[in-house]
C-alpha cells in the first residue's frame, strides 16, 4: 500500500461510502491518514448514546439525523422526531410542539444534546432535549480527567471521527488500523524540516500519525495534535511568505508627491483624522514610495473610518501623472462585496473628489454610472458598459468603484496604480488576487494593493492568514461616538423592547430588525428561507406591533434594483424600520439608525453579531442593540453575554479564541483553517515561531526546491474541514 493509492483501490467500497468519502475530500490513503479523530472516547466514563439510563440526565455530543415534524393523530399535537448519534450508537430524540426543531439543525451537524432520558433500557429516548450547535473543540476533554487509568488501559482510548452520512466512525477506525498495520504512513516525507521539528520539540510525521489515530496515552495524542496543528499553520505561513516574496520582486507605479496631496486632502476634510487614521495613512504613503507594490491590510472595527484612509490615499494616486506623461492620471479601483455598498462608496467618493477635474465611475452587475454627467455636472449619469470599458481603458476615468464586476477580464485599465478591496473577507482569495494582479501590460507594473476588513480576528490568526500582508490597525474610533448598550431579551421582555424601539422612532431615529440566517448548504435555498423569515416578520411587525410606521424589507433574494430602492428609502428616512437578513451586515451606512433588534441572535456568529451591532454605531446618538435568542443554550448565552459586556471587536475575538477555542464563530471554513489548526492559534509563541521559520525558509529557498515535502503539503491546504 502506498500513501498515494486511491482508497477505492485499497478498500471495498459501496456507492454510499464512495460518495461520503468524496464529500469528506478523502481520495487517497494519505488523505485518510490526515483525517483525524475529533476526540478520544473512554467508553467507561462517558455518557454515550449506547449507555443511557432511563430517568437519568444525559449530555451527549454527536449528530442529529432524519429530523421530521408531524402531527400526532389523536391529540393533533406537533411532534418532531429523529435520531441522535455518537460514536457509540444512537438514540431517539423527540420534541413536542416545536416543529421548527426539524429545520433548526442541519443533518449531520455537530451538536450537544442535553435532556432527561425516558423510555426503557432497551428503548430509551430523550424528549424535548436542548440542542446546541457546537464546534468539535467544544467537546469537553474532561472525560479524560482520569488519565492514569486510561494510560494503564490503553485499549480504553478509542478514536472518534467526525461522522458523515455513509461513513461511520467505526469504518474509519478499522480502515486506519489497516493502513497503519501495513506501514504506508512510514513512507510519507515529513513536510516539517527536521531542524524546525527539533527546535520546536515536535514528533516526526510517522510517529505522530500513529499517535493521533491510535494513542496509547493521551499525552501522545496531544503531542501529535500539536504537531499537526503546527504543520497546518506552518504550511499556511510558508505559502504566505512565498507570495510576499513574489510580490516584493514586482514593480509598481511611483506615486509622486503622495504626502503633499494627502495633506491637502486632509486639510479639506470635514473632520480631522484620528491618530490611528493618521498612522495608517503614513504607512500607506511610505509604501507608495517603495519600488514594489504595497501589500497591506487595514484592519479596523466597524465605524473606525477605513473609508477616509482609502480616500486620502486614493486622492494622492489620482493626482499622480503616469510615468513619462504630461497629462492624465494614475487610476484607482475600489471593490466592494455588494451592490449596495458599491453604490454607497461611489457616492462617498463623489463627495470626496467632486471638486477635482476627474471622472469617477461605478460598475456593478446591474449597470454602470459615471460622475460627473456631461449634461448635468454635479450629478452622476447612467452609461453603457461599453462606454465604461472604453473610458477606463483610455484613462479618462480615474477612479472606478464596483463589485466583483471590476475583475472581469474585459475591464482593462490604462494605468491601474492602486487597488482597494473593502470588506475583503467577503471575497475569495482568487477574486482578491485577480484585482491585485490586474497587470497593465504596457508598463508591466502591479497596482499597490490595500485590503480592508472590519472582521476582528485574534492576532495569531491575523499573523497566519495575512502573513503576506503588512498590517495597519485602526484601534481608535472617531470621537463623539456614544457607548453602545447591548441587552439580551427574554421572551417576556419583548413588549418592553418594542416600546424602546417605538420611543426611538418617535424621536426621529430609525431601526433595524434582523432575522436569522438559516444554515442551509444550498445557497439558493438560503436566500429563499431567509427571505421567508424576514418577510413574515415584516408583515407581523406591521400588523401586530408597529402599524403606525413604514416598514421596509431587505433580503438577499431581492433584485439589485429593488434592494437599491429600499436602501434609498431607508437612507432618506421614508422607511422607519428596516427588516432585513444579514445582508446589512457589511458596511451599510445609515447614521440615523440607532437601534437594532436581532432575532434568533444565537444563530449568528459572534463576529457577525458584532458587525450587525456596528450598523447602529454610526452617529453620536446613543446606540442600542437588542439580542433576542430563540433558544437558551449555555454556550450561546455565554457568547451573547460577552457581547453585552464588550464593544471592542478585537477583545471579543481574543476572548472567543480563549473560551471556545474553535474558529467556528469566526468562520474557520472561511479562513481555510481547520479546527485542529485553530488550536495552534491559542499559542502565540508557536505562531511567531512558525512565521519566523517560514520566512527563513523562503529567504533561503524561494522556490522550495529543497523543501518538496513542504511544498506538497502547502498544496493540500487545511486539514479536515469537517462536519459542516
Ligand atoms: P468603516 O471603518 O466601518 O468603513 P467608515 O469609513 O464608514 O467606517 O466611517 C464611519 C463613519 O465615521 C462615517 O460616517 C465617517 O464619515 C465617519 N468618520 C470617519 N473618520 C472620522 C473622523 N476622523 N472623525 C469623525 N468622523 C469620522
Ligand atoms: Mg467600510
Amino acid at each position: 500500500m502506498h500513501a498515494d493509492d486511491l482508497l477505492e483501490q485499497q478498500f471495498r467500497l459501496i456507492p454510499t461510502q464512495k460518495s461520503a468519502l468524496k464529500r469528506l475530500g478523502l481520495r487517497t490513503v494519505r488523505d485518510l491518514l490526515y483525517h483525524f479523530p475529533t476526540r478520544y472516547e473512554n467508553p467507561g466514563t462517558e455518557a454515550a448514546a449506547r449507555t443511557l439510563v432511563p430517568g437519568g440526565k444525559a449530555v451527549l455530543f454527536g449528530t442529529l439525523s432524519n429530523l421530521k415534524a408531524r402531527k400526532l393523530w389523536k391529540s393533533r399535537r406537533n411532534i418532531t422526531e429523529g435520531w441522535f448519534e455518537d460514536g457509540s450508537g444512537r438514540v431517539k430524540v423527540m420534541w413536542f410542539n416545536q416543529p421548527y426543531m426539524a429545520s433548526y439543525v442541519q443533518e449531520g451537524a455537530l451538536v450537544r444534546v442535553t435532556g432527561t432520558v425516558g423510555g426503557s433500557a432497551e428503548k430509551p429516548y430523550i424528549a424535548n432535549p436542548e440542542v446546541e450547535r457546537i464546534a468539535a473543540s467544544d467537546i469537553p476533554t474532561g472525560i479524560f480527567e482520569n488519565q492514569e487509568s486510561a494510560a494503564e488501559n490503553p485499549a480504553a482510548l478509542f478514536p472518534v471521527y467526525p461522522e458523515t452520512r455513509g461513513i461511520t466512525s467505526r469504518w474509519l477506525y478499522h480502515a486506519l488500523k489497516k493502513v497503519l498495520e501495513n506501514g504506508a504512513h512510514r513512507h510519507i516525507p515529513d513536510p516539517i524540516p527536521a531542524d524546525v521539528r527539533v527546535r520546536l520539540n515536535l514528533p516526526e510525521l510517522a510517529d505522530a500519525l500513529v499517535w493521533v489515530h491510535e494513542p496509547e496515552k493521551l499525552t501522545h495524542a496531544g503531542a501529535a495534535r500539536k504537531r499537526f496543528s503546527f504543520e497546518e499553520m506552518f504550511a499556511l505561513q510558508t505559502a504566505r511568505a512565498q507570495e510576499r516574496a513574489e510580490n516584493d520582486a514586482e514593480s509598481a507605479f511611483e506615486i509622486t508627491d503622495a504626502e503633499q496631496h494627502v495633506n491637502t486632502f486632509l486639510k479639506n476634510s470635514s473632520f480631522p483624522p484620528t491618530g490611528a487614521q493618521r498612522r495608517a495613512i503614513a504607512h500607506i504613503i511610505a509604501d507608495f514610495n517603495k519600488q514594489h507594490p504595497m501589500a497591506r491590510l487595514l484592519e479596523g472595527d466597524v465605524g473606525s473610518g477605513k473609508t477616509l484612509v482609502a480616500a486620502a490615499s486614493a486622492y494622492a494616486v489620482v493626482h499622480a501623472r503616469p510615468p513619462g506623461r504630461a497629462s492624465g492620471t494614475l487610476q484607482v479601483a475600489y471593490m466592494a462585496p455588494t451592490e449596495i455598498l458599491a453604490q454607497q462608496h461611489f457616492e462617498s467618493f463623489i463627495q470626496y473628489f467632486k471638486h477635482l477635474p476627474i471622472n469617477i465611475a461605478l460598475i456593478t452587475g446591474s449597470g454602470c454610472k459615471k460622475f460627473p454627467s456631461k449634461v448635468a455636472p454635479g450629478k452622476a449619469t447612467d452609461i453603457s458598459r461599453a462606454q465604461l470599458l472604453k473610458w477606463v481603458a483610455n484613462g479618462e476615468i480615474a477612479m472606478v468603484v464596483g463589485t466583483h464586476a471590476l475583475i472581469q477580464k474585459s475591464l482593462e485599465f490604462q494605468h491601474l496604480a492602486f487597488a482597494i478591496v473593502d470588506e475583503q473577507h467577503r471575497f475569495g482569495t482568487r477574486q482578491r488576487a485577480a484585482l491585485a494582479r490586474k497587470v497593465v501590460s504596457e508598463q508591466n507594473a502591479l497596482p499597490h494593493f490595500l485590503s480592508m476588513t472590519a472582521t476582528p480576528i485574534p492576532r495569531t490568526l491575523a499573523l497566519t492568514i495575512y502573513g503576506d500582508l503588512d498590517i495597519s490597525v485602526l484601534d481608535e474610533l472617531p470621537p463623539g461616538r456614544a457607548q453602545v448598550t447591548t441587552k439580551i431579551i427574554g421572551p417576556t421582555d419583548r413588549a418592553k423592547c418594542y416600546e424602546e424601539v417605538r420611543k426611538r422612532i418617535v424621536s426621529g431615529r430609525q431601526a433595524y430588525v434582523i432575522c436569522p440566517r438559516i444554515n442551509e448548504p444550498d445557497p439558493t435555498k438560503i436566500n429563499a428561507l431567509m427571505a421567508k423569515s424576514a418577510k413574515a416578520e415584516a408583515i407581523r411587525l406591521k400588523k401586530e406591533v408597529f402599524p403606525e410606521f413604514e416598514i421596509g424589507l431587505l433580503h438577499g433574494a431581492m433584485k439589485p434594483k429593488e434592494k437599491d430602492e429600499v436602501m434609498r428609502r431607508f437612507t432618506a428616512g421614508e422607511i422607519q424600520i428596516l427588516v432585513a437578513t444579514s445582508v446589512v451586515e457589511v458596511g451599510v451606512n445609515v447614521p440615523n439608525a440607532t437601534v437594532i433588534l436581532i432575532e434568533g441572535a444565537e444563530r449568528f456568529g459572534l463576529a457577525q453579531l458584532h458587525q450587525l451591532r456596528g450598523r447602529v454605531m454610526r452617529s453620536s446618538h446613543p446606540p442600542l442593540c437588542f439580542l433576542v435568542p430563540q433558544t437558551k443554550g449555555e454556550v450561546s448565552m455565554k457568547r451573547l453575554r460577552a457581547l453585552e459586556k464588550s464593544a471592542d471587536g478585537f477583545a471579543l475575538a481574543e476572548a472567543d479564541l480563549e473560551t471556545r477555542g474553535a474558529g467556528d464563530l469566526y468562520g474557520r471554513a472561511q479562513w481555510g483553517v481547520s479546527d485542529l489548526g485553530m488550536e495552534a492559534l491559542k499559542n502565540p509563541r508557536l505562531i511567531e515561531a512558525a512565521r519566523e521559520e517560514a520566512h527563513a525558509i523562503i529567504a533561503k529557498d524561494p522556490t522550495l526546491a529543497q523543501h518538496r515535502a513542504l511544498a506538497d503539503r502547502m498544496s493540500r491546504g487545511a486539514l479536515e474541514l469537517h462536519a459542516e
